[in-house]
């Protein structure tokens, strides 16, 4: 899904994922809410990653190495993009 979709469904008050109406403060309904927890507990639970449903090696974590990665990268660049308008 695209930025300017997803920002028109929340605008909207719409799920995210199925055009439903979504439920109040959140940009989901409560069954794509419900799906989504119960994907989550059931990937943690086999040793999947959560993010992206890869099988792990290690279950240290809940997300395998590859999104682990990435979300460290987002939270680099957002880091360095914070610094540079404080200067
Ligand atoms: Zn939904
Ligand atoms: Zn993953």
């Amino acid at each position: 899904m695209d930025k300017k979709t997803y920002e028109e469904r929340k605008r909207k008050g719409m799920c995210i994922f199925c055009k439903n109406k979504a439920e109040e403060g959140y940009t989901t309904c409560s069954k794509c809410r419900e799906r989504r927890k119960r994907t989550y507990h059931a990937r943690l639970k086999n040793g999947y990653c959560v993010r992206c449903g890869e099988k792990m090696t290690d279950q240290k974590h809940a997300s395998c190495f590859a999104c682990r990665m990435k979300r460290a990268e987002r939270r680099y660049v957002k880091k360095q993009l914070l610094n540079q308008s404080a200067t």
